[in-house]
């Protein structure tokens, strides 16, 4: 499969949009885990997957390093006014879902393959962070943010779209596919 079938793929899959990745184009940025600490998300501190437990910044540079391929894909909802919190929402674990169960199908083809989503991870119902190890590691998912990123910057370096019209909502989630 070419990279470019891989982008079909993810939106039969049920994706609003998708696109090729490169990882040269990522940039870790510690302005991303400063908004991480101030705690808007209310899950700093809260989780696995999130700063300050979630692995360092100079690490996951050097992971990114390590990947010559990778794949964004969105999920996109139309509101029915910009306070619709329930589309919000609704949008959002339809992402979450969606992005975790792709992760499986591309597993196969791409065992080293490394996901990054949307939030913090929400497999359990409440993370055991930080009295106990991450149950289901394996299984957790990072969120791009987490990971130093800024979202808008990975779009755009890769000549995706983020934004999608008035009244709209665009989840992303990413992954790094291919080892060099
Ligand atoms: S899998 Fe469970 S314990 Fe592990 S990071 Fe996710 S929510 Fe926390």
């Amino acid at each position: 499969m070419t990279m470019s079938d891989l982008v079909q793929q993810a939106l039969d899959f049920g994706f609003s949009h998708a696109g090729l990745l490169d990882p040269a184009t990522l940039r870790v940025r510690p302005e991303v885990r400063q908004m991480c600490a101030a705690d808007l998300c209310r899950s700093y501190g809260r989780n696995w997957t999130c700063p300050p437990a979630s692995s360092s910044l100079a690490e996951n540079a050097r992971i990114v390093e390590r990947y010559r391929s990778g794949l964004i894909v969105q999920t996109t909802a139309q509101l029915e006014d910009p306070y619709d919190y329930e589309t919000m929402m609704s949008a959002g674990k339809q992402q979450t879902r969606r992005h975790a169960a792709f992760r499986e199908v591309l597993r196969p083809q791409y065992p080293h393959l490394i996901a990054l989503g949307n939030g913090a991870c929400t497999i359990c119902a409440t993370c055991t962070y930080p009295d106990a190890p991450c149950r289901l590691p394996h299984l957790a998912i990072e969120s791009m943010e987490s990971f130093g990123l800024v979202v808008t910057e990975v779009c755009v370096g890769n000549s995706l779209g983020y934004y999608y019209g008035e009244n709209t909502i665009t989840y992303t989630g990413c992954y790094l596919l291919e080892l060099k």
